[in-house]
């Protein structure tokens, strides 16, 4: 492991790009791109940086779980969901090429005007140039998460570890702190415990699928700024390490 530089794979929600509201907010999207490019290897062979990879929500676009409560066909608004990624990952791409950071986005769904096709080992050979790797449209099938898909991608482009961004919440509680006052931040946490108790932070196919697979996971505050540097470095950003 001592020749190979951190890698990691950093999940962004949909709520982080639309800064609470609806589409992408240009001002939220540059201040995490900045925060991104800062860690990035100056090129192929500079040993200090992070290996970055991304995946990004959609729940600033639409949620097929939402939409197919309201009447859509469930398959359907699942793809709108989709697409909706795709359009906070160019968001990104444009502000990190713009903070000086090469990137390449990877689609799940075919659409070769504005990405690549998800392609794994290309994805690798993008990340070990010093390439921030961006996956959207999630796994390309409905039914599943970009959360799941955060921990799929992990492991199959063998990241050190899962890192997941949160807007309003700072890591996993004991309770949900909008509702229990009781509720108090854990360090560390188990898969296993996360499971049991229903801790909602990621779904819980992402949990088993990083319990299973030895995968460990990061859950950390996007504020104060700063803080997704620091964890992208490996640093304490005041979350919870779940193993
Ligand atoms: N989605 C999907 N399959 C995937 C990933 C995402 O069908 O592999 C759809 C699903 O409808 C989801 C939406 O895309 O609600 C947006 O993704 P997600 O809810 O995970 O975004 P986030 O909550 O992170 O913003």
């Amino acid at each position: 492991m001592t020749d190979r530089r951190r890698r990691v794979l950093l999940k962004l929600s949909g709520e982080a790009f639309g800064g609470g509201s609806l589409g992408v907010n240009p001002d939220v999207v540059s201040g995490i791109a900045q925060e991104i490019a800062a860690v990035v290897p100056k090129d192929e062979h500079d040993p200090e940086g992070v290996e970055v990879a991304v995946v990004v929500g959609g729940g600033n676009f639409f949620r097929g779980a939402e939409l197919s409560q309201r009447g859509m066909d469930r398959g359907r608004a699942d793809y709108m969901g989709m697409l909706g990624t795709v359009m906070n990952a160019l968001a990104l791409q444009d502000f990190l090429e713009k903070a000086g950071a090469p990137v390449r986005v990877q689609s799940a769904i075919t659409m070769s005007q504005v990405a690549e096709p998800y392609i794994p080992l290309r994805a690798e050979r993008h990340l070990e140039k010093g390439r921030v790797v961006i996956f959207g449209a999630g796994a390309g099938l409905p039914y599943f998460s970009t959360d799941t898909v955060s921990a799929q991608r992990a492991l199959e482009i063998e990241a050190d570890a899962v890192l997941v961004a949160k807007n309003g919440v700072d890591g996993v509680y004991s309770a949900d702190p909008r509702t229990d006052p009781n509720a108090r931040k854990l360090d560390r946490v188990t898969y296993q415990d996360a499971l049991i108790q229903g801790l909602k932070v990621v779904d819980s196919t992402a949990f088993s699928l990083c319990m299973d697979n030895r995968m460990p996971m990061y859950v950390f505050g996007m504020e104060p700024a700063g803080n997704v540097t620091t964890a992208l470095r490996g640093g304490d950003a005041g979350g919870t390490l779940v193993t």
